[in-house]
């Protein structure tokens, strides 16, 4: 491959532009690039969010997708076992034991 790691400015702008909308090889690189990758990750801590952020769009590694799923089910199966504790603590339908739960009507 002809494409040389990108100048940090490079790197810069492709954060800017955000991911797939601007060089697509820059995309290509960064993905498959673990130095590149370490450069983003180590610059100045205000922006790491946006570099983990910009990243993981990018990127959309199936660890980490599988990551957010794990969390989200854990998540799930908690308020589950939060709700069959309150059906079981006070004897109320499940119905009521959401509404104890989650008062506000907020969705989880
Ligand atoms: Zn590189």
């Amino acid at each position: 491959m002809r494409f040389r790691h990108p100048s940090m400015a490079k790197l810069q702008a492709w954060l800017d532009t955000g991911p797939g909308e601007g060089d697509g090889r820059l995309d290509a690189h960064i993905e498959s690039c673990a130095h590149c990758t370490e450069r983003l990750e180590s610059r100045p801590q205000e922006t790491a969010g946006d570099v983990r952020s910009a990243l993981i769009a990018t990127l959309a590694s199936p660890d980490g997708l599988e990551a957010r799923l794990s969390e989200s089910i854990h998540d799930r199966m908690a308020a589950r076992g939060d709700l069959r504790l309150i059906t079981e603590l006070f004897g109320v339908p499940l119905r009521t034991a959401k509404i104890m739960a989650n008062p506000r009507g907020e969705k989880s």
